[in-house]
């Protein structure tokens, strides 16, 4: 569809949310000069933060419910990947009226000049990969040995509003959750150069099973052309079976750390480089020479609240890994270091076994500080693991993150490391991880240097 037939046409944009997509398509979708309804079941005072992002916009809004008479003289339907289609009477009203249904990724897609794409996808490390693929291939654009580059997708940018200064010689990056993947299927389209981070059990209250996750992210190569590639780990069998029953086994392509770039990460732990693995091989199949490559990582400090570098405060380093909420990406952060770690554990539960993380947290950290909701039987649970094992691990109890931070602080000598890695959600004590992450960053920024 040309960008020019949505002007005068009603559109019904359903899912506003509070950052991203929504917002982003409504605005693109007014300059187009489409007549926009935006609907979103949640009530205002949940949306108020998109709503002020819209306001100054001439959309009408039905919010708190769907109208299917809003579906009345409806041209064109724009679905939130958060909303489960398949589940929606209200898509499912809209497909019987003969209504195309579309989203913001498609509408972009369609619409994107750029002829070398690369999407990536997986169930951990893709934000973190793709922004280090836009890091590196920046660094080769600024020093004029490269294309312009475009990042984008679920990292939290929609693309659309830059579409009319793109062309065809750029790059994009998109970043693509299984969701998104989900429709891209309606286009029959997937990237050239596709990147596989891992595929493990993830979002299945959504998807159903593994088979149907699986199925909706190898939607990433399942339309690539001959000159395609799929970057995926060397080692990773599972996901290249899975790529070669979606018919792309030719254009796989196994990838490994290359030991010589180590000096040059500056990202802690072996997940990152496993994420700079598959980014180093993008960025070299589109031509990027070694050095603006080293270049390029060496300069990437990594995405907010992933095993950020906060800072030091009397020979201590830490680092702020609030985007954790699971005991598996805790493990991973306490494995990330050489150095004696203390970690920050607690918040809400989201119903997760702690059992091994806490045994893992026994045998390998110096100091475990539970605080929040989970706090105390955090503290019961691995102090039960020290116990067990005879270990020398100190395991507290702190009730507020601030506490956390002073105990963590009374524990640590130089040289050692303290993460704030929650292995929960932060929805005892704050909106977000992010607002989390930014109380922790506060607090250690108060600490004496
Ligand atoms: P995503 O965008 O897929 O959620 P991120 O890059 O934002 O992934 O990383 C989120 C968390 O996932 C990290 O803080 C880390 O705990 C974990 N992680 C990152 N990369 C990997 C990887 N390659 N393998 C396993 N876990 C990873």
């Amino acid at each position: 569809m040309a960008a020019g037939v949505l002007t005068g046409q009603r559109v019904v944009v359903m899912g506003l949310g509070h950052f991203g997509g929504g917002i982003a398509v409504t605005r693109w979708l007014v300059e187009q000069g489409a007549l926009v309804t935006v609907t979103d079941t949640a009530k205002p005072d949940k949306l108020a933060d998109g709503l002020r992002q819209i306001a100054d916009l001439p959309v009408g809004l039905r919010l708190g419910e769907h109208a299917l008479s809003d579906l009345d003289d409806c041209r064109l339907l724009v679905v939130s990947p958060a909303v489960p289609k398949d589940r929606s009477d209200y898509v499912r009203e809209a497909r019987g009226r003969g209504i195309p249904v579309t989203s913001e990724m498609n509408l972009f897609i369609e619409r994107c000049p750029a002829r070398r794409m690369v999407g990536v996808t997986g169930s951990a490390g893709k934000s973190t990969t793709t922004a280090m693929i836009g890091a590196v291939l920046e660094t080769a654009c600024v020093a004029g040995r490269g294309p312009r580059v475009w990042v984008g997708g679920n990292i939290g940018r929609s693309l659309l509003a830059d579409l009319p200064v793109m062309t065809a010689e750029d790059v994009v990056v998109l970043e693509l959750s299984s969701f998104q993947l989900e429709d891209l299927e309606g286009l029959r389209w997937s990237p050239p150069l596709a990147v596989i981070t891992n595929i493990e059990p993830n979002h299945l209250d959504r998807h159903g099973t593994l088979e149907a996750y699986a199925a909706a992210k190898l939607n990433l190569v399942r339309f690539q052309g001959p000159g395609g590639l799929v970057f995926v780990h060397e080692t990773d069998e599972g996901v290249a079976r899975r790529v070669a029953e979606a018919g792309a086994g030719q254009r796989l392509r196994g990838v490994r750390f290359d030991s010589s770039l180590a000096s040059s990460l500056r990202l802690p732990g072996r997940h990152n480089q496993d994420n700079a693995a598959l980014a180093v091989a993008v960025c070299r199949s589109l031509g990027v020479e070694e050095p603006l490559i080293r270049r390029g990582l060496s300069g990437f400090a990594g995405l907010p609240h992933r095993l950020e570098y906060v800072g030091e405060s009397r020979g201590v380093g830490y680092y702020n890994d609030s985007k954790s909420t699971t005991p598996a990406s805790t493990c991973l952060a306490v494995d990330s270091f050489d150095r004696p770690v203390i970690v920050l554990i607690g918040g809400r539960d989201k119903g997760m076994p702690f059992d091994e993380m806490n045994a893992h947290l026994a045998a390998r950290a110096k100091g475990v500080v539970c605080y929040g909701e989970m706090g105390h039987s955090l503290h019961e649970g691995v102090r039960a693991c020290v116990h067990a094992v005879a270990g020398k691990t100190a395991v507290v109890e702190a009730s507020t993150l601030e506490a956390a931070v002073r105990a963590a602080r009374d524990l640590s000598v130089p040289g050692d490391v303290v993460v704030l890695s929650p292995a929960c959600t932060s929805y005892d004590l704050f909106a977000n991880y992010e607002q989390r992450g930014e109380e922790f960053r506060r607090l250690v920024h108060a600490l004496p240097s």
